[in-house]
């Protein structure tokens, strides 16, 4: 059982190095096929052992072998982030459709939130993608039921939506159809639970970041990566935290 963990973090960490390529290609509009990997600043084309995941990135010291340029720690974290969120899956889940799923879904939660953080952007064809992959497995899994996720994505996208309208404007259209789109992945409990932990872990963060000046009031703070940790957390745990929250309303 060990070596399948073992191999299942790995291939994360493999998923995780192209995840990288997308991240930087898909807002500057290049393809995420050609050219092949090569370094952002000399253009060199980068040779296998260059692009192990992880590993690259420690012997090289932070650093492109042809030119020096350092390269940039998001790389080691996206693929060491996809790797830890694979096995735990898989631990969670096994080999199954909902894992599959999940890790569909995880992966793109990833790549948004990196590129939200830096391009103050959610992409349409990320989001596209999702909505094309997560209508497929509510395809696939028909018999298990398709209601809970078309509600899902209703109440998802429709929350944020509500919320925007009444604010004049403060959400993000790319919020929305990003929990629209996660809607379609959890189904409608799990969208609920999202929702919630987005908001509460949102409203830490944007405090905290403008406690510790790393960002002013008038700075936009992405909210994209809320939902997406917002997201994870409720795929492993969000049935508990529903249950105990209605314990509490119940006293
Ligand atoms: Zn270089």
């Amino acid at each position: 059982m060990f070596i399948l963990y073992v191999l299942v973090f790995i291939f994360g960490t493999i998923i995780g190095s192209f995840l990288n390529a997308v991240i930087y290609r898909v807002p500057r509009n290049e393809s995420i096929v050609y050219p092949p990997s090569h370094c952002a600043n000399c253009q060199h084309e980068l040779k296998p052992y260059d692009l192990i995941p992880i590993v690259s990135y420690i012997v090289l010291r932070g650093k492109c072998r042809y030119c020096g340029n350092r390269i940039s720690i998001r790389y080691p974290i996206v693929e060491l982030l996809t790797g830890l969120i694979y096995l735990i899956l898989f631990v969670y889940f096994g080999i199954s459709i909902k894992s599959l799923s999940y890790a569909f879904l995880a992966s793109l939660l990833i790549v948004i939130s990196f590129i939200d953080m830096e391009h103050k952007i959610i992409p349409n064809k990320i989001i596209l993608i999702g909505l094309i992959v997560g209508a497929s497995f509510r395809l696939i899994t028909i018999n298990y039921g398709v209601w809970d996720y078309i509600v899902g994505f209703l109440v998802g996208g429709g929350v944020l939506l509500l919320i925007s309208l009444l604010s004049g404007g403060g959400m993000g259209g790319g919020d929305i159809k990003l929990m629209a789109m996660i809607g379609l992945f959890v189904g409608w409990k799990l969208t609920v639970s999202t929702l919630f932990l987005a908001v509460v872990l949102g409203a830490i963060g944007g405090v905290a970041l403008i406690l510790f000046k790393i960002k002013t009031r008038k700075d936009y703070i992405p909210f994209g990566p809320y939902i997406s940790i917002g997201c994870v957390i409720s795929i492993l745990y969000g049935y508990d935290l529903l249950n105990l929250y209605i314990k509490l309303i119940r006293g």
